[in-house]
């Protein structure tokens, strides 16, 4: 027999995001938060947030509120007003583990990690793929109670149902048809020894408890499915609609890892990163807005609007930092300045305190090249201290010291005659353009050094700009003196 499960016919969409707290909401949970988020809103439906805290050896303190933190950051608020937790439900998950227990479709198990560690070496060494023997589902009652009363540890293993079912079929709303032959399926663990559920158990029943429709996770669940489709036929509970997301992928297409950059949204947002664009860049991460749409800046309220399951790729998803980097700078770009401003509020402590309205116009001439927030500054130190150069680098091509003088002289002259309320950026560019005339390489270059010290540097309008008039003439009779 085949156990084929197709689309359920829910009345509401309900997804939920379930992450196990392991110290940080990862790159590729924030777009599962993501996914499961959009498809719920398109569908004005509800999405909930779960803690799957019952690996106790994976436990990590705080892990929790970090991830809330990171969720609510990314404004993925989510329904239910108390979060799941799946540790403070442990006598649902026992009651149901036991139910099956009662109506042996599931059994306890003794063996202790030794003797099921010999039990795999003699399988791998007749080439056999691992997998428990069911020798404890040959114990006699009367075995089984004698070692219940006196307190053997055991597990309770689900039954898989094997000799029924030899394929199990669903349609994965990404992906597809999906097959699996149960003769690969292990009896799965669902009730450890210390009485706590494993994911597999837990998360069945927490979907069915919370009537969710749409189970959005990632690929590497993909193998999980078919066990949990079998639970849910045990229990005789309807099967929720699953959605198995691509796998993040570096560049060189091996899987997304710590090794080669940052997979915590945190690392992100320390870097400079803004959450618009982050939330952007991940939404693009598998998944696209069709055919004949060459749009790729979406906002948070437009990806509700265009996000679709249909419209997810089944192949991995390249992290391209690049494309964030790009991005990124789009939506800096766009902001208003006094937004960018605060903003920018973490990385100006290393730069001398130079008030509100000078890194204003710092951020004006900076916006438009900026890909990230933490590289304020970097490239235009001379907007903070006074540059050093050598003064070959004044000289326009092969100038002499004499037309040199005379070009410095009469930018100086030029920026004494500039009223204070010309103090503009458009104002200078245009004054500065005009005095130069047809010597434009021979009166910029030298002004611009004058005030940079740089090769490379933007326009000197906008240096004076920013650094003021008085600085601006400073820098010029500097720059004179040093000339022989
Ligand atoms: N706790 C699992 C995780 O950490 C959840 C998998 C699922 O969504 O079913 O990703």
């Amino acid at each position: 027999m085949t156990a084929t499960t197709t689309s359920k016919s829910h009345t509401s969409i309900r997804t939920r995001f379930a992450p196990s707290p392991t110290g940080y909401l990862h790159i590729g949970g924030l777009r599962t938060a993501l996914y499961s988020f959009l498809f719920a809103r398109h569908h004005d439906g509800g999405f909930y947030l779960r803690i799957e805290d019952t690996d106790r050896s994976r436990y990590v303190a705080g892990a929790e509120e970090k991830l809330q933190e990171s969720l609510k950051w990314a404004g993925l608020t989510w329904d239910n007003p108390e979060i799941i937790f799946q540790s403070q439900h442990l006598s649902i998950y026992k009651k149901y583990a036991e139910q099956l227990v009662s109506e042996k479709k599931a059994y306890p198990c003794f063996c202790s990690p030794e003797e099921l560690d010999s039990m795999r070496k003699e399988q791998q060494a007749k080439k056999m793929a691992p997998k428990y023997d069911r020798r404890c589902l040959h114990l006699s009652p009367q075995e089984v109670k004698q070692k219940i009363v006196t307190g053997e540890a055991h597990v309770i293993r689900f039954l898989i149902p094997n000799e029924e079912i030899v394929q199990v079929e669903y349609t994965d709303a990404i992906r597809g048809k999906v097959g699996f032959r149960t003769e690969l399926l292990d009896d799965q663990v669902i009730l450890k020894s210390d009485g706590f559920p494993t994911y597999h158990l837990a998360s069945v029943i927490d979907d069915h408890v919370m009537q969710i429709s749409h189970v959005i996770r990632g690929e590497e669940w993909l193998p999980s499915t078919p066990k949990h489709i079998l639970l849910y036929r045990a229990f005789g509970w309807e099967v929720p609609v699953f959605a198995h997301l691509p796998l993040l992928l570096n560049p060189d297409r091996s899987k997304l890892s710590k090794r080669q950059g940052d997979v915590a949204v945190e690392d992100y947002v320390q870097k400079g990163y803004l959450k618009e664009a982050i939330l952007n860049f991940v939404a693009l991460l598998g998944w696209n807005p069709g055919k004949g749409s060459e749009k790729e800046i979406f906002s948070l309220e437009e990806l509700v609007k265009n996000f679709s399951l249909e419209q997810v790729n089944k192949a991995g998803a390249i992290f391209d930092i690049k494309r964030l980097d790009w991005m990124n700078g789009e939506y800096i770009k766009r902001m208003p300045i006094d937004e960018l401003y605060k903003k920018v509020q973490p990385w100006m402590s290393k730069y001398p305190e130079v008030g509100e309205e000078y890194w204003k116009r710092v951020l004006a001439i900076e916006q438009d090249r900026l890909d990230r927030l933490d590289q304020i500054g970097e490239k235009n130190p001379f907007l903070f201290v006074d540059p050093e150069y050598n003064s070959t680098l004044l000289r326009w091509k092969d100038m002499d010291d004499k037309i040199l003088r005379e070009m410095l002289e009469k930018a100086h002259a030029m920026i004494q005659n500039i009223p204070k309320e010309n103090w503009d950026r458009e104002k200078l560019g245009e004054i500065f353009l005009a005095e130069a005339g047809e010597r434009r390489g021979e009166f910029l270059w030298p002004l611009r050094v004058s005030l940079t010290g740089a090769k490379q540097s933007p326009p000197p309008q906008d240096i004076a700009w920013v650094i003021g008039k008085e600085a601006t003439l400073k820098r010029i009779h500097i720059a004179i003196l040093l000339i022989s």
